[in-house]
């Protein structure tokens, strides 16, 4: 089955307020195994809500409204399921009691507008609302000949999810052919997303039951692989025979295959080995570092480092001798060595790594242009350097730095 999720208030058409809601739906749906396949955004008009409920009503089987059940002028939602359905709202004469008794407790005169939402749809189940006053309406109905359903929900969040978690999930699964859902996410590092799915796109494509996105984020690429069966077991064996398939495709440029970020996975390798870590860092300004830090646990491996941005820093606290420097200029390959070689032997740590390039956007030159970039990897007896040349602005060169830096020692390590 699937479904359509509509947000409804105009401030969510603004850059002040985002759909959040339906981010928490989709989770929810997705366990169901409900397919969520159109979201939509729409403001406080009658019209435009009832002609988004026609266009969903049209091509889902599912609709779930969230927002504009509230008492003022502009919560239309109700009215415009009704217009939309051609169904009737009754005023359901419990609910006013209700609202009266709950304005009553705290004091309060109720104002008439309030009574709006004890409007009902003919035929719909009242889902009370513990945390608000606005009830949400659950209807099984039929719309041009198929049964729909129609879930009119609160917009604050908290009243949406509770409401959605104890009064329409068991709902749900009774109407919802059972379909369980087996889920894998493979990470890959310092590989283009174009370069990753002509490579994989011939595999993945062939899974026409499995639904594989990737995501690209500077230098960092996230496959998700979805499969909904009607038992688990198959599902996750269609997923993990996919996944199987796609790591060997990919080989040394996957570096999970359960969800892992790559500074997890280093520090991994680093317990694993019983080895430590520690950074000298020039245009990552300790990027890495703080990458590595966000991780709990993370000072078992990771001893610390420095920033060191001035040539004199570098050899103050990377011990990089000035002669290096001088002859070869802070961004080189002897530096970014001579930073991983230094920074270890100050902190005796097991590895030490360098990282020294030109992010822009000014201080490039023809023969060092910006977006040029070294990183090391020593253990005192043997150093890896790479360079490579990035595109884009300064922060995009500075993620996609610390990207390969912490790549290489993962590589260093596996
Ligand atoms: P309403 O029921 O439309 O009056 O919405 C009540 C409150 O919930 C407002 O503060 C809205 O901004 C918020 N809200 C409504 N819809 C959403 C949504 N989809 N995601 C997050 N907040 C929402
Ligand atoms: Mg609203």
């Amino acid at each position: 089955m699937n479904c359509e999720i509509i947000a409804v208030g105009s401030e969510l058409l603004t850059p002040y307020r985002q759909d959040t809601n339906s981010l928490f739906l989709t989770d929810r749906l997705l366990q169901l195994g409900v397919n969520v396949t159109f979201k939509t955004i729409v403001g406080d008009r009658l019209a435009n809500l009832a002609n988004a409920i026609r266009i969903a009503l049209g091509r889902t089987d599912i609709v779930i409204t969230m927002g504009g059940l509230g008492p003022t002028e502009d919560d239309l939602t109700r009215q415009a399921v009704a217009e939309a359905l051609g169904i009737r709202l009754r005023r359901n004469p419990d609910i006013v009691g209700a609202l009266y008794a709950r304005f009553a407790a705290r004091r309060i005169q109720m104002t008439d507008n309030n009574a709006r939402q004890a409007d009902v749809l003919d035929g719909s189940v009242i889902l009370e609302n513990g945390r608000g006053t606005a009830p949400g309406q659950w209807l099984d109905t039929v719309y041009g000949e198929h049964r729909k359903l129609v879930i009119l929900l609160p917009g604050p969040p908290t009243e949406v999810k509770a409401m959605f978690d104890e009064q329409c999930m068991d709902r749900l699964r009774a109407v919802v052919p059972k379909r369980t859902i087996a889920m894998r996410t493979l990470k890959a590092a310092m590989i283009g997303e174009s370069q990753a799915d002509a490579r994989i796109a011939p595999i993945y494509t062939k899974y026409k039951d499995v639904d594989t996105t990737i995501l690209a984020h500077t230098g960092d690429i996230t496959l998700n692989l979805i499969c909904s069966k009607g038992d688990q077991e198959t599902a996750q064996a269609r997923v993990d025979e996919l996944a199987g398939k796609i790591e060997e495709e990919l080989e040394e440029f996957i570096y999970s295959a359960q969800a892992e970020s790559l500074e997890q996975i280093v520090l991994y390798y680093l317990g694993m080995h019983a080895s430590t870590l520690a950074v000298a860092e020039s245009c990552t300004g300790g990027l890495v570092s703080q990458r590595l830090t966000s991780i709990s646990g993370s000072s078992r491996s990771f001893v610390g480092g420095a920033v060191v941005y001035s040539d004199e820093l570098k050899t103050l606290f990377a011990g990089v001798p000035p002669s290096v420097i001088e002859a070869n200029g802070a961004v080189s390959k002897e530096v970014a060595g001579a930073l991983a070689e230094g920074i270890r032997r100050k902190t005796s740590a097991t590895f030490g790594l360098g990282v020294t390039g030109i992010a822009g956007p000014g201080g490039g030159s023809e023969e060092k242009p910006v977006g040029l970039v070294y990183v090391a990897v020593s253990d005192g007896k043997q150093t890896d350097v790479v360079e490579r040349r990035f595109g884009g602005d300064r922060e995009h060169i500075r993620a996609w730095t610390s990207q390969l830096a912490l790549d290489l020692v993962r590589r260093r390590l596996k």
